[in-house]
């Protein structure tokens, strides 16, 4: 008998593998992992300093240990390097492996942060537990750290490494951080409480090169200023992983396409998580993919069930002044209404008739995300 073959060990890849063992314990199951199979939670790689854990103590199990909890074979440093969805067989380095059902959960890359200048490759950026490694390896002993963009993840990072002490600057192309996430008033209030612990901001700009200096980097923008680094971070977003997918001839777009129960135009073979597109919805977080995988396990297991997420706020981890946000589905018609305390903003994005179709709330008033998330599921 074929196994059910997972590939990717993130959040994606194990949180289905545990769903399943929820409802079955014993159908053969084998994960193939391109790293080394440790499991860890990927948002704490960007408040890791503030909770005082290195980049060690972020693994909470090997790969051996999770193969034993879960009853599966697990193949680790190996990676997919071909499908063929007629044989149902999957290609690695050295060896073929036969499916039953192929589940892709291979997460995203960064963008190329395109600055030129010999130290180009010097720029990292965090996207798994190895490059974290490397990170804290980089920023140790130093002072200085440049993150290119202030979304998501730049923001955190920002957050994380001002309050440990280091100084921050954020390049930033849009007019406020998040702005595709946040009405004006909100974005300036988190950028605001971001500056008053100290980082420096540059908005509407991009970098252009990176060059070496007697200590450190020199980053030139794209106004000619400059900006000292010991260390550049780019935190500029994700792709979603398609190539593998694409040359196996499955149907991509920003993602791997699925329909709601998670299958691609290839039958047996399904996608979840970063690198999916599930029913024309790309949504690179935690929340949807636990909703996905156990929606997936049960469909594997003999009960086909379509993914219907529930509103999910986005938490954005910048305790300097936190951020929870829920956007209107896309093409959404209104607009925002913006009202703002000395402690917070509350955001209500309302359509013509003057219902609620989203919000992003700041400060204090992120207190109210679970009320208003269950209002709009009303
Ligand atoms: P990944 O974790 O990227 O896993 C992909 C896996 O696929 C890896 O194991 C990789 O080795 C493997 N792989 C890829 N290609 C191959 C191949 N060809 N062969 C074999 N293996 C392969 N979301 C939130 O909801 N809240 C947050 O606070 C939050 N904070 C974040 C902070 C940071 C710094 C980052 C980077 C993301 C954050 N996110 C957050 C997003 C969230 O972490 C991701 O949506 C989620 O972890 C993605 O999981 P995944 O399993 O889809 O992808």
């Amino acid at each position: 008998m074929q196994p059910i073959l997972i590939v990717g060990s993130g959040l994606a890849g194990y949180t289905l593998l545990k769903e399943i063992r929820k409802r079955d314990a014993s159908t053969p199951v084998t994960l193939v992992t391109a790293d080394d199979g440790a499991f860890y939670s990927k948002p704490n790689l960007s408040n890791a300093l503030t909770a005082g854990k290195s980049a060690a103590a972020l693994a909470n199990a090997s790969a051996e240990k999770m193969a034993a909890d879960l009853n599966a074979t697990l193949l680790t440093g190996t990676r997919v390097t071909a499908i063929d969805t007629q044989t149902r067989r999957v290609r690695t380095a050295g060896t073929e492996l036969g499916y039953d059902k192929l589940i892709l959960a291979l997460g995203a890359d960064p963008f190329a942060h395109g600055l030129t200048g010999s130290s180009a490759a010097d720029v990292l950026a965090v996207n798994d537990l190895a490059d974290y490694t490397a990170f804290r390896a980089a920023i140790d002993g130093k002072k200085r750290v440049t993150v290119l963009g202030g979304g998501l993840i730049g923001c955190e990072f920002a957050n994380d490494l001002a309050h440990a002490g280091f100084a921050v600057e954020v390049v930033h192309l849009g007019d406020w951080p998040l702005e595709r996430l946040l009405p004006v008033e909100a974005g300036r209030r988190l950028a605001d409480s971001l500056a008053a612990i100290g980082v420096n901001w540059h908005f509407g700009r991009t970098g252009k090169s990176i060059e070496r200096t007697a200590d450190g980097y020199q980053v030139t923008l794209d106004n000619g200023d400059t900006v000292a680094a010991d260390v550049v971070l780019s935190a500029i977003g994700l792709k979603p992983r398609t190539q593998l997918a694409q040359a196996a001839g499955i149907p991509v777009n920003r993602g791997i396409v699925t329909d709601r129960l998670l299958e691609t135009g290839a039958a047996n073979v399904y996608a979840m998580g970063d690198c999916a597109e599930v029913d024309g919805l790309n949504l690179p977080y935690v929340q949807p993919l636990m909703v996905q995988a156990r929606a997936l396990a049960a469909t594997l297991t003999g009960t086909p069930t379509p993914v219907v997420y529930p509103p999910m706020p986005v938490m954005v981890k910048t305790p300097a002044h936190p951020v929870a946000v829920l956007p209107p589905k896309l093409g959404a018609t209104g607009g925002w209404s913006v009202e703002c305390s000395d402690t917070g903003i509350c955001a209500l994005h309302l359509d013509d008739s003057g219902r609620m179709q989203g919000f992003a709330l700041t400060g204090s008033e992120t207190s109210r995300r679970n009320t208003l998330a269950r209002e709009l599921a009303a």
